[in-house]
């Protein structure tokens, strides 16, 4: 069995880390446009707790029950929560209440939901894009994207910020980088036929964040290769 203490939260947020920094080289690029989210379904909140304490940030959450337990386990401060699942209509007050920013918006009476109850800072949105056409069901397709963005951008409350991909896996860098492409085309095209200011991908996870990073990643969303198998893996 894997013993996860603060020594091992410390060893892989250096592992990821390096492997960032290496990324962000070879794409000529800066370390500080891409952040570091800690994808934590199936984790034990011990386990986060000791990432936050050696030095992580940012956690993103799938399932709002399973979140709210880790951030009332948390012993550390300043922590930005993400809100990275699926989203139930019913869910969104206690989503708007727990959370900073929400990247699984898919259509826009969810985000007119958000925007009449959230009742503390502007909560940061990101429209979930689905690259992958038939495959996936989940995300709003690319033709669509631009003007759900500017109908969005218009809400009081919340912020709309860009657009999060979960590509179907491929093993190619090459495939791998087709998607995310997409996605960074997808938002200047948002821009510039709405004149908004979207500024954020979270696009990336542990098999192809070199990929997401070299197509303008500036939201990397990392499970296995940070924290290790989830519990039900083991
Ligand atoms: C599980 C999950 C991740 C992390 O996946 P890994 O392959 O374990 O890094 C990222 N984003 C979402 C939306 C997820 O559900």
């Amino acid at each position: 069995m894997l013993i996860r203490n603060i020594d091992y939260a410390s060893k892989q947020l250096n592992k990821i880390r390096n492997r960032i920094s290496a990324a962000v080289q070879s794409a000529s690029r800066e370390e500080s446009e891409v952040t570091l989210i800690g994808a934590a379904k199936k984790q034990s909140a011990g386990l986060c707790d000791e990432f936050c304490r050696a030095g992580l940030r940012a956690i993103g959450e799938n399932f709002l029950q399973e979140g709210v337990a880790r951030q009332q386990a948390m012993t550390q401060q300043d922590i930005q929560w993400h809100y990275i699942g699926r989203i139930q209509s019913n869910k969104t007050r206690p989503i708007a209440q727990h959370f900073d920013w929400v990247h699984s918006v898919d259509r826009l009476k969810i985000a007119q939901r958000f925007s009449a109850q959230n009742e503390g800072q502007e909560l940061q949105l990101l429209i979930q894009l689905n690259v992958d056409d038939e495959t996936t069901k989940a995300g709003v397709e690319l033709s669509k994207a631009a003007e759900l963005c500017a109908q969005i951008a218009e809400l009081n409350e919340v912020q709309l910020r860009g657009f999060m991909v979960i590509p179907q896996p491929q093993s190619e860098f090459s495939e791998q980088r087709k998607p995310f492409a997409l996605a960074r085309e997808a938002l200047e095209q948002a821009n510039q036929r709405y004149g908004l200011n979207l500024d954020s991908l979270s696009m990336g996870m542990s098999n192809d964040l070199e990929a997401a990073i070299a197509e303008g990643s500036t939201m990397l969303r990392i499970g296995t290769d940070l924290f290790g198998p989830r519990i039900t893996d083991e």
